[in-house]
């Protein structure tokens, strides 16, 4: 491949690329960055062009690759060949992928929802761990679940954290951003059950009715779901909890409500 390659860590696009790892700077371009010709060649797959495409120069001849090259040059995009040492300070490890690209990120209006796309829909109130919100919207896509919704002030889902733990699902997966007030007024209008979790409801999650589709409402890591926020909800659930743990971590109790949901 005839890509320009760059071996500064002062090159303008590699400072940018850099840069994404400050969300202050990804909430400013509205970009963010995915590692890894698995993810990347899945952005593709699904229509979503790389703005820059940088590549170190062990998988220049990957057929992937390549196609995620042509891909991002027939949108105009940036393609780069980089040194191992501007992909690891890039993607901030010692074993970095050969592959890192930028994308233009996506949020879904909360308006743009349709129940009638799928059985379960996710909604996450101040979820703050990244490693949590990648799993679950990697879990969400896995089950067919019609979108991630994030309630309030929540971790960044394009996050390099984040986005890493979503395994390529964060661009299969509709994320949708909203405020406490905005999400409970649209939740009055779902036609199917919303399903809150509740450490001290008294019903079983397996117990409760799922009418699909199901909105399922999980609360953050340390304070769990408040009271205003399980009112909207038509039950709340507990799964059931048979050693000495107080709690499942976040992502591990909705992986098992959204399968209960969708059974
Ligand atoms: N100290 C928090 C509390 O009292 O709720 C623990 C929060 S827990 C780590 C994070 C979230 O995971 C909860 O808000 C709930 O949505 C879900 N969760 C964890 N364990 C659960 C269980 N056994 N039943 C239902 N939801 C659970």
């Amino acid at each position: 491949m005839n890509a320009r390659l760059v071996t500064s860590l002062t090159n303008p696009t590699v400072k940018a690329v850099r840069a994404l790892h400050l969300r202050k700077e990804r909430e400013v371009s509205g970009r963010f960055v995915a590692e890894g010709l698995k993810i990347v060649t899945e952005a593709v797959e699904l229509g979503r062009a790389p703005k820059v495409l940088l590549y170190g120069r062990e998988a220049a001849d990957h057929p992937l690759l390549k196609k995620a090259v042509a891909t991002t040059l027939a949108a105009r995009g940036e393609v780069i060949e980089v040194t191992q040492e501007i992909l690891a300070k890039v993607s901030r490890r010692d074993n970095p992928q050969a592959v890192v690209a930028v994308f233009d990120q996506v949020f879904t209006p909360l308006e743009a929802l349709r129940p009638e796309a799928a059985d379960c829909f996710v909604a996450l109130h101040r979820v703050r761990d990244p490693g949590n919100l990648g799993t679950i919207v990697r879990t969400a896509d896995a089950a067919g679940c019609g979108a991630v919704i994030l309630v309030g002030e929540c971790c960044d889902p394009y996050s390099v954290e984040a986005v890493r733990a979503t395994m390529g699902s964060i661009f299969a997966v509709p994320v949708v951003r909203a405020e406490e007030a905005a999400f409970a007024a649209w939740r009055r209008t779902w036609p199917g059950s919303v399903v809150g979790t509740l450490l001290t409801a008294t019903v079983a999650h397996h117990e409760a009715t799922y009418r699909k589709p199901a909105l399922i409402l999980m609360g953050n890591e340390q304070q769990g779901l408040p009271q205003d926020m399980a009112s909207l909800c038509d039950v709340n659930v507990k799964i059931p909890m048979r050693g000495r743990a107080d709690s499942l971590n976040l992502s591990v109790a909705t992986g098992v409500m959204i399968y209960a949901a969708t059974a």
